[in-house]
């Protein structure tokens, strides 16, 4: 969080008009490419991503194959268009760990053991950024994973939280997340009750981490009903197009 340059809530509307507890307009489709195992487009905001999947297909190298399960792998791209400032393409720092993140929270809910001495992959393509991007690539990679067809407990859900101005706010929006005092995303497996995802940049105290926490999890649980209804609405289309 940098320090405070600007005023984001004016006359007690925040910059780009939301509530406080207001997501911003998402859209999400799956089924978007063709060479992929499984695809899904979300659009969250201005953010703009695109996830795929490979696999399972035979791990290499071979002696890191797991002979219980496959080992699930996500690669969390920025593209060099996506930011205001030419981003250095290639992976750094903070992609890694997004990346860790992401495999991390989907591992938890695929049943890998179906596929053992397999790997999955999982690529996502961050087209345009503006803040919550791991979030985003949460929901569209869990997306992209249901519709490959490997079976899952549970989807992945995501949302974040912050503090703007001394108020909590849902879902930040890029001059929050930059000019804020603290953002909290989360992810969840909402039908298993599991948090998958927990971070925090900047202070909260105990009561505004509570409210934020549970601001960001109703968030995510309405955006885990945009993504039933999304593999719901696809499976519709597949069946009417045979
Ligand atoms: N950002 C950027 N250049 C970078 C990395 C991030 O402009 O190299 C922007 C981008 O809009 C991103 C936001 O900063 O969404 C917040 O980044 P953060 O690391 O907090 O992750 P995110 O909120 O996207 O999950």
């Amino acid at each position: 969080m940098a320090e405070k340059e600007m005023k984001l809530i004016v006359d007690g509307k925040r910059l780009d008009g939301r509530k406080f507890d207001e997501l911003r307009e998402i859209k999400m489709e799956v089924n978007v490419l063709e060479r992929t195992m499984g695809s899904a487009y979300v659009e969250w905001g201005n953010n703009k991503v695109l996830a795929g999947v490979h696999g399972p297909r035979e791990f290499h190298p071979k002696f890191l194959r797991d002979p219980r399960k496959a080992i699930l792998t996500c690669t969390y791209n920025m593209a060099a268009f996506s930011v205001d400032d030419r981003k250095r393409p290639g992976p750094d720092r903070r992609s890694v760990e997004i990346s860790k993140v992401i495999s991390d929270a989907l591992s938890s809910v695929a049943v890998l053991e179906k596929y053992p001495n397999t790997g999955i992959d999982v690529f996502v393509e961050v087209l345009q950024a503006d803040a919550g991007t791991r979030c985003v690539s949460i929901v569209a990679a869990s997306l992209a994973l249901a519709n490959s067809g490997v079976p899952m407990k549970d989807l992945v859900s995501a949302c974040a939280s912050g503090k703007i101005d001394g108020e909590i706010v849902l879902d930040l929006m890029k001059e929050e997340d930059n000019y804020g005092e603290c953002d909290l995303p989360v992810a969840i497996s909402p039908r298993r009750g599991d948090i998958l995802l927990l971070q925090m940049d900047g202070n909260l105290t105990r009561e505004e981490y509570t409210k934020a926490y549970n601001l960001a999890v109703e968030g995510a649980k309405k955006v885990y009903g945009m993504q039933k209804k999304t593999l719901l609405d696809s499976m519709v289309n597949l069946e009417e197009g045979e």
